[in-house]
């Protein structure tokens, strides 16, 4: 029997850094200015941190595997950008304000080029969302990036799924469905254009959930579609329904031109990789600016869909059945 706590017989760990040794990959590519709550960022055994006075933390993690979340020929400052970005999303999504993160990538080898273009790009968010790199790790094997991110809340104030009410109104950030449609167009060998420009640099709303805080009833962030994110608050606040209005869902001419009526449809409704807030409003309080609403929550369980034609659709999370 081995020994639980007995490491020995782990092999040792192989040095990613090749000729450059890890401590000045780091401090080349991921020392970059603090917000005033660092102490102490990348370089010591942790990170030291002041948390704003009064306020909850909240904490999420993402993972993206290349080839499953972002393409082998993304431009290296796509990746960066696009793997922070999903975590801001989280934090939006529960109202928070955008305080740190922590950076664990997996590299297949140590590329300057690769390196300098993902910094590049990973801080030109950090920056315009205010968020500081305060540590990490560097490991070899197929390129993998993960990143921690915590940011803070007011008690109470923090945007959750479980607070919808039949009544409120469902609205979302944006115009959905950009993010899949420039997915399908990059694997059609497409590398410009607006629907691509938003599948590599989808812009988290952390300003809009932070403005939503004492407003929603319930907040996500779309990464799987409109009704896939839709149905997991109605789930979440106690089995209730949904019914959206066709007339209302909104759509970009630039972006979504060129598709039939149903594939905006399908686009609209279930194109993953937004990055938009979804979120319910009680009746009362006025939709934000660039914000749409889409329909109202309801008491009936289901998500149903309004046609112009006065018709009612009944809708699934994975698509639509006639009556
Ligand atoms: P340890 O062996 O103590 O875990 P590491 O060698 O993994 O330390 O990391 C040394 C320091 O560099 C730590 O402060 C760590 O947070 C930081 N660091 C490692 N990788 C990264 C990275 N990708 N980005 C930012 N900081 C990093
Ligand atoms: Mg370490």
């Amino acid at each position: 029997m081995t020994d639980p706590a007995d490491f020995s017989q782990s092999p040792p760990q192989p040095s990613v850094s090749g000729s450059l040794d890890e401590f000045s990959l780091i401090r080349r590519y991921f020392h970059h200015r603090q917000g005033g709550s660092v102490v102490l960022g990348p370089g010591d055994d942790g990170a030291l941190l002041t948390p704003p006075a009064d306020q909850q933390l909240v904490m999420t993690q993402d993972t993206s595997l290349v080839d499953r979340h972002f393409p082998a020929d993304m431009a290296p400052a796509d990746v960066g950008y696009r793997c922070l970005a999903v975590n801001i999303s989280d934090l939006a999504a529960m109202g928070a304000t955008p305080l740190w993160f922590l950076l664990s990538l997996t590299l297949p080898e140590v590329e300057a080029d690769w390196l300098a273009g993902f910094s590049r790009g990973l801080f030109e968010l950090a920056d315009q969302a205010g968020i500081s790199l305060v540590g990490g790790d560097i490991t070899r094997g197929p390129l993998s990036v993960s990143i921690q991110a915590t940011g803070a809340v007011p008690p109470g104030l923090a945007l959750r799924r479980d607070g919808a009410r039949a009544g409120d109104q469902i609205c979302v950030g944006g115009v959905t469905g950009a993010g899949l449609l420039g997915l399908e167009q990059w694997q059609a060998g497409q590398r410009h254009g607006p629907a691509v420009g938003h599948f590599r640099r989808p812009r988290p709303q952390w300003e809009l959930g932070m403005a939503l805080r004492g407003q929603a009833s319930a907040c996500i962030d779309i990464s799987d579609g409109v009704l896939a994110d839709l149905n997991h608050i109605l789930q979440a606040s106690g089995e209730l329904g949904a019914c959206l209005d066709e007339a209302a869902l909104p759509d970009d001419p630039s972006v979504l031109a060129g598709c039939s009526v149903d594939k905006q449809r399908a686009l609209q409704l279930q194109g993953g990789d937004d990055y938009l807030l979804l979120f319910t409003l009680p009746p009362s309080k006025p939709v934000p600016q660039g914000s749409y609403c889409l329909g109202r929550i309801e008491a009936q369980p289901g998500m149903r869909l309004r046609q112009r034609d006065g018709a009612v659709r009944t809708l699934t999370v994975t698509g639509w059945q006639h009556f």
